[in-house]
């Protein structure tokens, strides 16, 4: 039974993943009582499941550079404004490319990205031994290289967020699922989550692939779609990836996925059951064993089941780019919901005709903009204006799809 208010604060955060996190611990450190919730363990959601690449060339082009690029200088200071390492080392990305097609596409993106800063290039075959000795050149026609990303350790990084937070006040509640809002003259000014009441000037939802439940239960219909993405990891190795790759066929699989998005399967069509297509992504964690990755298909499903057809499409995709893993032994495997939109833009920002609400959710490449994201809605709460631009991100535009 719900019971009267029980905690007062200044700012509720719903959801612990990477955004989260680092909202709630920025909020802390702006003086403002804050509370970060989750409905399971913490961290949660897609934050679980990833492998902490920094990554920043395959960024939105028409709205989000601003964003990608302030969000890649801040990890420059991170550590030392943590107080801890998280595992944060520079490296390269490739985006491997296969077709003509895809070839002409990266093409496309570069003097956008140039404009911005980003110096990424195209590298044809024959000289990407020299920058990844593992990859089979013979399996791509090049590749779009960035030298200038980076990656942390998912959990380091997480922890470090919520151990600063709760050093600025932070009071975070694991396993405590948001039911209901509260509203007093037409303001969202609180929520009920699991046996408990929550009061709040701010509330904050960084709910991730759950968000479009959320705003069902305020009479929104916010077009987050999610896709069920599955990953495996390996023995440790004594081989060394370099970069981290990905493959470039993500771009034209955006639009597949944007075009499934917009006819979702019918509900129930369980992921755990759908045959998921994969596509290459690659990394390495420091310790040397290998995230191998990823399979998913847009579902309605939450779950967070790995699925063989999935853990095989990958292990199928690896061995064709990566020929020396071919012989490595798979530990576990795992899954999880990752929130996208067809624009590729986050939602970000506060909600038309519900004050007190602010969305954060659903970015492109999450890790990169997180500490970024934690700054300017600590910035939004406390003085009602960003330096960011949010006005492309409102979580009220009409979503036209992507073409970047
Ligand atoms: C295999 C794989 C590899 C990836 N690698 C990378 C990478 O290297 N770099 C990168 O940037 N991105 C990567 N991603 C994507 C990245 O994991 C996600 O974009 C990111 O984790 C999303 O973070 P988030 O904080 O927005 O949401 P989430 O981490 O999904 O957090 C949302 C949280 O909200 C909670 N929640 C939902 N509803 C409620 C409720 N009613 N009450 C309370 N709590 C609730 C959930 O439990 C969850 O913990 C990868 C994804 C996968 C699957």
């Amino acid at each position: 039974m719900v019971g009267p208010v029980a905690h007062t604060c200044d700012a509720i955060v719903v959801g612990a993943g990477y955004i989260g996190c680092a909202v709630a611990s920025a909020l802390a450190g702006a003086g403002l009582r804050t509370a970060l919730l989750d409905r399971g363990p913490i961290p949660g959601g897609a934050s679980r499941a990833n492998y902490g690449n920094v990554q920043v060339q395959d960024a939105e082009l028409a709205h989000s550079l601003p964003m990608v690029t302030a969000g890649w200088r801040r990890f420059a200071d991170l550590e030392r404004e943590l107080g801890c390492s998280v595992g944060y080392r520079r490296m390269g990305s490739l985006l491997l490319i296969e077709s003509e097609a895809q070839w002409r596409l990266m093409a496309a993106r570069l003097p956008a990205l140039h404009a911005a800063g980003i110096a990424a290039e195209l590298v044809p075959a024959a000289h990407l031994a020299e920058l990844e000795p593992l990859l089979d050149p013979w399996a791509v026609l090049g590749a779009c290289y960035h030298a200038n990303e980076g990656q942390v350790s998912p959990f380091a990084f997480l922890a470090a967020f919520l151990r600063l937070g709760r050093r600025r006040g932070l009071a975070v509640y694991p396993y405590t699922e948001v039911t209901g809002f509260d509203m007093a003259g037409g303001r969202v000014v609180g929520l009920r989550a699991t046996d408990q009441r929550f009061s709040a000037g701010a509330v904050i939802l960084t709910t991730g692939a759950w968000t479009p439940r959320l705003g069902r239960l305020l009479g929104r219909h916010w077009a987050i779609p999610h896709v069920h993405g599955q990953a495996l990891v390996t023995e440790r190795v004594a081989l060394t990836l370099r970069n981290h790759l990905a493959s470039a066929a993500f771009f034209e699989q955006m639009h597949v996925v944007e075009d499934a998005s917009s006819h979702p399967p019918e509900h129930g069509t369980a992921a755990a059951s759908a045959a998921s297509p994969a596509v290459l992504a690659v990394a390495q964690s420091t310790d040397g064993h290998f995230l191998l990755g990823e399979a998913g298909v847009v579902t309605e499903d939450l779950g967070a089941q790995a699925t063989w057809q999935g853990q095989a499409a990958i292990a199928r995709e690896v061995t064709r780019f990566l020929p020396a893993l071919a012989r490595l032994r798979v530990l576990r495997g795992w899954a999880a919901p990752v929130a996208f939109t067809a624009d590729g833009l986050p939602f970000l920002g506060p909600v038309r005709d519900l004050p007190g609400l602010i969305l954060a959710t659903a970015f492109k490449s999450t890790v990169v903009v997180a500490p970024l994201i934690g700054d300017v809605v600590a910035q939004l709460v406390c003085t009602g204006r960003t330096d960011l631009d949010l006005q492309p991100f409102s979580p009220d535009r009409t979503i036209a799809h992507a073409h970047g």
